[in-house]
């Protein structure tokens, strides 16, 4: 066995393999040679290499079973303990192999007489080629070193796989080391788009190189000079612009500069390279063993750790092979970006030189699918398995309308999307032509459309989309894509800003809708067992004022001499409407205090989200200045059904009787009330919604940039007391949706859906 000297061992091992590598002989003589050196190197009675084809484990090689098991034995995926080790990607060490409940019996290999079973992976980059089996007749388990000497005999075998050592095997071309296939992945659509492009990796793989050490002694110093590299740029990081990195960054950081620091991880390192592995090869080593236990363990806080290691590995690569990562790496033309995760303030480092962008994961996505939409890029994500299935370079189709992700697509798919997305472009033209036609209906009725919006970027949509000023916008964008809490200065920057690029158009601020979905990495929130219904918004507003007032200061310094609207969201009865708008007049009064200008005009309004609130209309009068209504949240509260859950949300439809009539009656009272109001949620946006909301009587209707042109077509060709006397029609039947009446009779009426 290869003993407790590791090092030595693994060095000899390694050596042979070279050796044998050097030979020049057929691949299968090599494969042949290979099994039986480790075999004799590490005493054992067997040594088999197993590698996937066609979807089974193929037998490739053996020493100790029978030669006529050799690509005769074949076992389904998952079959078997090789099965298991390929499923799993990590080792497994019996004493007792026959008697384990996955153990499959082939009889043709003659194997009963061995009893324990050492089997490991043989992976690069996530993608497992193959298993390296070694067996003993004596039972017993093997030891650590051993693992670890054949986990780098498994390691240099994936690299000669991938780099196609032994591609001219009869049928190894079909083992797939790179992805070639078309394939399909179904994910989540977090922006709208469509878009064809260039695969780029957020975070690139290092190119392996060299797998064994010409010069053990230089391999070391390549490996101080990487690791000193990576460690002064995590300070350097950490000694930077504080402005930017705060908070859970700086967390990060520091753990993973802990991490860097850490002595057992750099030993690992080391004695990868004094074993004769070079510098890379010792890395990727290490990097496998964290991602095994990573994809081994349950355990969160473990998980994450084992993540920051892999990272830590990932720079250290990187370091080792001079490849940048990140924004700073150079861009294709057409790039489309591919990341397990992405945070909003990476996204906009990219900025605009991306066309789209894939994530593997997408939990955390809100905050940059924020970002993404108001840079108009299409972004989907929940793709599994996109990391381990896409290289580099690989062309990718981005299907932000399904929420879709096409690698290498066929050319006849390509063409496809390429129509698709021309026919978009026209539309977009289409509606660019309608940029400065008033919104008037057939029988006369004037329409306002209002744009939602959050950042900055996406102001310049009022001229684009020819909106007639910001119905809403969401303060809490901003607190949402920062990495701290923004102060008082960059809120008033973002606030004039914001007003000076809509000029005399008006725009309402709503004041930070924080809790809920919407939580801050940098604030700690307690966990709440049902946060839509929790401490949100201006509730947390109003028990902790000093936020509130302070966003209110940076709000009415903004509008000095200019008008200003406000309103509050999530406001359950009409005292907390009081309370919050007391706190307006208080900062008003600071700032005549301070003699600082005051705003020309302020209006204060409210949104209605809380039914409580939307059967509270009659009482407002006097005490708010307009109202508008949140239909997302309303809808979600009126039907008791989560809006972020499909599964709840689409089972209930606002173009339904109940809900219309809700909406009306807020429509009636405020009327009486002689409150201006407005309706701002998604449902403004979209045409069939539109037409019967301004059946209802609504004139302003404030939406997403997207909705814009297409309802205003619809106005344009729609006539309201047409729909009007179709929508009592419908509403007076008992059914749980009328879309599809409604949507009958404005195709059957000739209108523009
Ligand atoms: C709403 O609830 O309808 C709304 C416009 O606010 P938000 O979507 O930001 O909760
Ligand atoms: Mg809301």
């Amino acid at each position: 066995m290869v003993g407790p000297a590791s090092i030595g061992g693994s060095r000899i091992l390694l050596r042979k393999l070279r050796e044998i590598m050097e030979t020049g002989a057929e691949p299968q003589q090599r494969l042949d040679r290979l099994v039986s050196m480790v075999a004799s190197t590490m005493v054992a009675d067997v040594c088999s290499i197993y590698l996937t084809r066609g979807g089974l484990h193929e037998l490739f090689a053996t020493q100790g079973l029978s030669p006529s098991a050799v690509h005769n034995t074949r076992l389904k995926l998952g079959e078997g303990l090789v099965g298991l080790v390929a499923e799993a990607a990590q080792p497994l060490n019996l004493a007792d192999a026959q008697h384990h409940e996955r153990f499959a019996f082939k009889p043709e290999t003659g194997e009963e007489p061995f009893n324990s079973f050492l089997g490991v992976p043989i992976v690069r980059s996530e993608r497992t080629f193959g298993v390296l089996v070694v067996q003993n007749q004596v039972s017993r388990l093997y030891g650590e070193d051993e693992v670890e000497a054949l986990q780098t005999i498994a390691m240099v075998l994936a690299e000669m796989v991938a780099s196609g050592a032994f591609g001219d095997l009869t049928g190894l071309a079909e083992v797939e080391a790179v992805p070639s296939r078309p394939e399909l992945l179904s994910g989540r659509s977090f922006s709208d788009g469509i878009c064809i492009g260039t695969a780029v990796l957020h975070e690139p793989h290092a190119p392996l190189g060299r797998v064994i050490a010409d010069d053990p002694v230089k391999e070391e110093e390549r490996l101080n000079t990487a690791l000193s590299h990576v460690r002064r740029a995590l300070e350097e990081m950490l000694e930077g612009d504080p402005g930017r990195i705060s908070g859970v960054s700086r967390e990060v950081l520091e753990t993973f500069l802990m991490l860097a620091n850490d002595p057992s991880w750099e030993a690992k390192l080391r004695q990868g390279v004094r074993a004769g592995l070079s510098a890379d090869a010792a890395v990727e080593r290490v990097r496998g063993e964290h991602r095994a236990k990573f994809n081994a363990t349950r355990d969160q806080y473990l998980k994450e750790r084992l993540h920051d290691l892999e990272d830590l590995d990932n720079r250290l690569l990187r370091a080792l092979a001079g490849v940048e990562a990140g924004a700073a790496q150079a861009l294709p033309d057409d790039a489309i970006l591919i990341a397990r995760e992405l945070g909003p303030a990476e996204l906009l480092d990219y900025g605009a030189r991306l066309k789209g962008v894939a994530l593997e994961e997408g939990a955390n996505t809100a905050h940059a699918a924020i970002v993404a939409r108001a840079l108009a890029i299409p972004m989907v994500g929940s793709l599994h398995g996109l990391l381990s299935r896409v290289e580099a370079g690989d062309r990718i189709v981005i299907d932000g309308e399904h929420g879709e992700a096409r690698l290498r697509p066929e050319a006849a798919v390509v063409h496809s999307y390429k129509q698709r997305i021309d026919l978009r472009s026209a539309r977009v033209e289409e509606f660019a032509r309608l940029r400065n036609i008033p919104p008037v209906t057939q029988d006369g009725e004037r329409v306002t459309l209002l744009l939602n919006a959050g950042l900055a970027l996406d102001v310049h949509h009022l001229d684009e989309a020819g909106a007639e000023g910001i119905g809403l916008f969401r303060t809490e964008f901003q607190f949402m894509v920062s990495e701290t809490l923004p102060r008082l200065e960059s809120q008033t920057m973002l606030y004039r800003d914001v007003l000076d690029a809509a000029g005399l158009r008006p725009v309402t601020f709503r004041t930070l809708d924080l809790g809920g979905d919407k939580v801050l990495p940098y604030v700690a929130a307690e966990r709440e067992e049902n946060p839509a219904l929790g401490w949100r918004a201006v509730r947390i507003g109003l028990d902790r004022p000093a936020l509130l007032r302070y966003q209110l200061r940076a709000l009415i310094s903004a509008a000095a001499s200019r008008r200003l609207r406000i309103m509050f969201p999530l406001v359950t009865t009409v005292s907390e409407f009081d309370a919050a708008r007391a706190l307006v007049d208080r900062e008003l009064e600071w700032c005549r205090k301070n003699g600082r200008t005051q705003p020309s005009l302020v209006e204060v309004g409210v949104m209605v989200e809380a039914p409580a609130l939307a059967f509270s209309i009659p009482d407002l009068k006097g005490r708010a200045d307009f109202i508008s209504i949140g239909t997302n949240d309303l809808m979600q509260y009126f039907f008791a059904a989560d809006r972020g859950n499909a599964r709840v949300s689409e089972r209930y439809d606002i173009l339904s009787a109940p809900a219309l009539r809700l909406l009306k009656r807020i429509r009636d009272d405020a009327d009486v009330a002689g409150l201006q109001v407005s309706i701002c949620g998604e449902a403004a946006g979209r045409p069939l919604e539109a037409m019967a909301f301004i059946a209802l009587g609504f004139r302003r209707l404030s939406m997403p940039a997207s909705g814009i042109g297409p309802v205003k077509r619809l106005i344009l060709s729609m006539e309201v007391h047409a729909v009007e006397r179709a929508l009592s029609r419908l509403m007076s039947r008992n059914r749980p949706s009328i879309r599809d009446e409604l949507r009958e009779f404005a195709v059957a009426e000739g209108y523009a859906l």
